[in-house]
């Protein structure tokens, strides 16, 4: 390993990214795969079948390019979010991951400084640091929230060029009220900031919390960004999107690659937007199983993180380590997030979830 790290370090790799290792959660092969936030419920039969049936049209055309414009995967999109929007406001992209990089390429770079709130997603200061941009953080509150004032400041103070507010955040689980979002987006009006709002687990939330969707008409620094990898259980098929201005999509033509979503890719989340219902019935079952836990783990002892998201982060333990490591022997694999006392477990199927319950209360 470390011979390997020599002749790696002997290339003549950037600076920035002398050292890195790279990033990934463990993908170990146990029973109960509680870590990365999945969906745990497979895709039912009637969406599985209508993706097959709609790539097997598909092939017959793989000798071309796709659609650049991915046009009518951008009006279904449009269609499924609502809000007045239409395909001119919507991009996708091989995950929200690579949306948030294309963002980055666009906005960011040498001598532009990204902002954004820790404990938050681990993918933003390796996105930044990928794109040479400076990444800055501001640090929450005690209970990992977060005040419009706050945040406001940190803005202010940093004059960054590009926000990341990731809500239901991840690690914590909770989402962040909109006069937070409105706040960042003012306080960025001098240094002209970038505000993304990352909603991957938005489908999660409890009733009642309003989406960042709602506040993009005049505000054209606004990009909300989403992904079929949470709700729509299409982590594998890669899709990730957003809704802003026409004129942040114009921009991120300038630095996409040509046909950078393959036609295989767009007939799959085409299928699985035909059926976003059924999909959206089976997150109903998994914010069932999200509540459970938050409740069984308050009457353990231990404090829950109110959650809007698949997953649910909970402090109290006085030896987290030990606890993963418990569970990992009766196979189940939740994530250690790093955060002193804490934990977090995404939310299973019931039989899942009812395993790693079990074994967490012989544990502690
Ligand atoms: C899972 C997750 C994503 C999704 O990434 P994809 O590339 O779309 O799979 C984005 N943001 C956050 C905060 C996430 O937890």
């Amino acid at each position: 390993m470390n011979d390997q790290l020599d002749l790696l370090n002997r290339l003549p790799l950037r600076d920035n990214l002398r050292g890195l290792a790279p990033y990934g959660a463990p993908q170990l092969d146990v029973p109960v795969l509680l870590n990365v936030n999945e969906n745990t419920h497979g895709l039912p039969q009637e969406v599985a079948d209508a993706i097959a049936a709609r790539v097997k049209s598909a092939v017959a055309g793989l000798n071309r390019y796709p659609d650049r414009e991915f046009t009518e995967l951008r009006e279904a999109l449009a269609k499924y979010l609502g809000h007045g929007l239409s395909a001119g406001n919507m991009w996708a992209a091989n995950g929200s991951n690579e949306v948030l990089q294309q963002i980055l390429q666009a906005f960011g770079g040498p001598g532009r400084r990204l902002l954004s709130f820790p404990p938050t997603y681990s993918m933003y200061p390796l996105l930044a640091s990928g794109t040479d941009t400076e990444y800055v953080t501001a640090r929450r509150g005690a209970d990992f929230g977060l005040t419009a004032d706050q945040a406001a400041k940190a803005v202010r103070d940093t004059a960054a060029n590009i926000v990341v507010l990731c809500s239901p955040n991840n690690p914590t689980g909770t989402a962040l009220g909109l006069d937070v979002v409105e706040a960042v987006y003012e306080a960025g009006e001098a240094s002209q900031a970038i505000i993304i709002v990352d909603e991957a687990y938005a489908e999660f939330a409890h009733v009642g919390t309003d989406s960042a969707l709602t506040l993009l008409p005049g505000r054209e620094r606004l990009i909300v960004s989403r992904t079929m990898s949470k709700a729509f259980a299409l982590a594998g098929a890669r899709v990730g999107y957003l809704a802003a201005a026409p004129q942040i999509t114009d921009a991120l033509r300038l630095v996409r690659l040509p046909y950078h979503l393959s036609a295989v890719t767009q007939a799959t989340a085409l299928a699985a937007l035909d059926h976003a219902d059924a999909l959206l019935a089976n997150v109903e079952e998994i914010k069932s199983q999200r509540d459970r836990i938050v409740n069984e783990l308050t009457s353990l002892g231990l404090q829950p993180a109110p959650s809007d998201s698949n997953f649910v982060f909970f402090g109290g333990l006085k030896d987290p380590h030990k606890v993963w490591q418990g569970l990992l022997d009766a196979g189940v694999l939740i994530r250690d997030v790093g955060i002193a006392g804490h934990l977090r477990v995404t939310a299973g199927t019931e039989a899942e979830t009812t395993a790693f319950l079990d074994r967490l209360r012989e544990l502690l």
